[in-house]
């Protein structure tokens, strides 16, 4: 096989092809021939050392293909050979092979190929437990999306627009306004042209923000407190810009706030959870009311370059590695 592997946090330049043998299921695991593999932004945390892994390590946390091989009593599960599967929060996605538990995986629909589901697995079931869990949004609703061109945020957007709320992306360029507005945002704040808090001011007024699902971090975090009405809730949900530093929470007795950091994989710990959120993102998908952007396919050798462009703001949508 082959597998991108880090030996040591750093750069993009750690990230190098090389040749593995052919690794074996174990009880209750799947071997599956790897058809796409979702770059995500914690990749890049996992490979700069932000959060920690044991080395050496196969990044790539999410990934669509076919069932090659069964392990010990992985037959239990009801999947076969030739299924056609895809899952999240396993590492070594980025491999043309990878081993996986059965009961991490989800039966892939038919009429949606490889490349969407790779797509939808990490990003999609985020923007999912965040809009319909972390704070259910609804009519009535005035919500907040930083990155909105971005793989995660352009899903909030349109889940949290399906849901019935006002909708008010944020982007870093006058170039992406048209994809989060294309996502369905109700307004787009380019951040070439104006500061975050300003530019939703100057839609909706002062104080008057439901929620914001934040996912770039400590760039945007003191305008977020500042948009939020009295008992609103921040989603700080990743630090695409770098992490928040500490709060006191005296800081959210001003308006009452509410203060949240989620992580996906709380929310979809279980396997009802997990399957019930795939199925749901899913049947959305196939009913065209969900629209996945792919921004890019980089073949695998070329993973260092996919994270470049990821960290240095230059994607939209998803980005997949082809094995
Ligand atoms: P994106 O496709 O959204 O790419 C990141 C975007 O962040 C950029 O395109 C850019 O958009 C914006 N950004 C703002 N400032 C910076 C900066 N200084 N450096 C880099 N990017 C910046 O990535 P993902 O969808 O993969 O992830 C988005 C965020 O969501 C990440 O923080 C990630 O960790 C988090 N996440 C958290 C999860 C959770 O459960 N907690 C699960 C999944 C993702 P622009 O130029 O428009 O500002």
């Amino acid at each position: 096989m082959q597998a991108i592997e880090i030996t040591s946090t750093g750069g993009p330049e750690v990230l190098r092809l090389v040749e593995r043998p052919d690794p074996e299921p174990g009880p209750g695991e799947l071997l599956v021939e790897v058809a796409a593999a979702g770059v995500n932004f914690i990749d890049t945390y996992q490979r700069s050392g932000l959060y920690e892994v044991a080395l050496p390590f196969v990044p790539g946390l999410e990934a669509a293909g076919t069932v090659v091989a069964l392990g010990p009593g992985a037959e239990a599960s009801g999947i076969a050979v030739g299924d056609r599967v895809a899952w999240c929060g396993v590492p070594g996605a980025y491999a043309t092979v990878a081993v996986v538990p059965a009961d991490r995986v989800v039966t892939v629909p038919d009429g949606i190929g490889p490349d969407v589901a790779a797509a939808v697995m990490l990003q999609g079931m985020t923007a999912h437990y965040l809009t319909h869990d972390t704070f259910p949004v609804g009519p009535g609703h005035v919500c907040v999306v930083p990155a909105a061109a971005g793989g995660t945020g352009r899903l909030i957007v349109q889940l949290a627009r399906r849901r019935g709320a006002t909708v008010i992306g944020a982007v870093g360029s006058a170039a992406k306004v048209d994809i989060a507005a294309g996502a369905g945002a109700h307004h787009v704040v380019d951040l070439s042209a104006t500061g975050l808090a300003e530019g939703v001011e100057a839609l909706v007024g002062r104080d008057a923000v439901d929620v914001v699902y934040d996912g770039v971090g400590a760039a945007t975090f003191e305008d977020d407190l500042r948009l939020l009405r009295i008992r609103g809730m921040l989603v700080t949900f990743g630090n695409a810009s770098g992490p928040v530093p500490p709060v006191p929470p005296l800081r959210l007795s001003a308006k009452s706030l509410y203060l949240t950091r989620p992580t996906l994989f709380h929310y979809i710990a279980g396997r009802d959870e997990l399957v019930a959120r795939a199925d749901d993102l899913f049947a959305a998908v196939g009913a065209g009311e969900v629209e996945v952007l792919i921004g890019e396919r980089h073949p695998l050798a070329d993973a260092a370059e996919a994270h470049r462009r990821l960290e240095g703001r230059a994607t939209v949508g998803k980005i997949l590695l082809i094995p």
